[in-house]
């Protein structure tokens, strides 16, 4: 189960309702991300003609989809890419690394930056709208940020562990109004280290930091198990994160094995 949470503001949701109906739209995708996005663009104006960009292209990549419809083929309005099997973190209890595909020489090598370009540009004919980018650590497939920058009609979102970004990354993704970075982390410093490794937490949010003085729309995922769950059912530390990211959190109620035992209750929506 996952859920996208994010906290209403009185003072940009009555704007952003009305702007250009695009809320409308965006809830197409996904009724939340439209919560997040308007509001953000609301506020950072320099954004908005990328932002009108994506919104019309909703339209065309929907009226592409009822096309092959008719036709008898379904397509979804987002894709989930796994770009790379490599990482550079052992997180205990991985569910990639668990079945084998973040450990050792891998047996292939992985699709290239080029490859990905033509899936993208494959899927965009077929009317994709928007793209969930995963790994491994999808900021160890060098160049990767180009493929949000040079697809600026698509919507990309972002998961990363937020320690394998390069500096030609946030010069990249500063001109990207079309991308949402998400830095996963498990709760505070002694969680996310626990889980990740030392140092990991500090690095992260350096990253977050970083990708805000960019400009570019960042969020936070966690994985909620026993571990954590009386830590993000806690309001006052979900507070704390706030400053530490925009608006967007992923909480992602996960079976983990390893020394993370499973998941035991349900995460609240915050
Ligand atoms: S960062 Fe993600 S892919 Fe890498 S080891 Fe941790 S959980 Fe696995």
């Amino acid at each position: 189960m996952n859920a996208t949470t994010e906290l209403s503001d009185p003072r940009t949701d009555f704007l952003s309702n009305r702007l250009f109906g695009l809320t409308r739209r965006i809830e197409d995708i996904d009724p939340q991300l439209s919560r997040v996005l308007v509001p953000w663009v609301v506020r950072h104006p320099r954004y908005l003609p990328g932002f009108l960009r994506l919104a019309r292209t909703i339209g065309q990549s929907r009226r592409v989809r009822a096309r092959a419809l008719a036709g008898g083929v379904r397509v979804p309005p987002f894709l989930v890419l796994s770009v790379t099997s490599k990482c550079n973190l052992r997180c205990a209890g991985c569910f990639a690394g668990a079945v084998g595909t973040i450990t050792g020489a891998p047996a292939q090598p992985g699709l290239s930056l080029r490859d990905w370009y033509g899936i993208v540009d494959e899927a965009v004919r077929l009317g994709v709208m928007a793209f969930l980018i995963a790994g491994g650590e999808p900021f160890l497939l060098p160049g990767i940020a180009n493929l949000f920058r040079d697809h600026p009609d698509r919507l990309f979102l972002v998961f990363t562990n937020g320690t394998a970004l390069q500096p030609s990354d946030y010069q990249i993704l500063r001109n990207c109004s079309n991308t949402v970075v998400v830095v996963s982390l498990e709760g505070d410093r002694g969680l996310t280290d626990m889980r990740r490794g030392r140092g990991v937490f500090e690095k992260a949010l350096g990253s977050l930091d970083r990708l805000r003085d960019a400009g570019v729309l960042t969020g936070i995922a966690v994985t909620v198990g026993s571990a954590n769950i009386e830590y993000w059912c806690e309001p006052r530390n979900i507070d704390e994160l706030i400053p530490t990211a925009d608006r967007w959190r992923c909480l992602s109620n996960r079976s983990q094995p390893g020394r993370f035992p499973p998941v035991v209750a349900k995460a609240p929506r915050c």
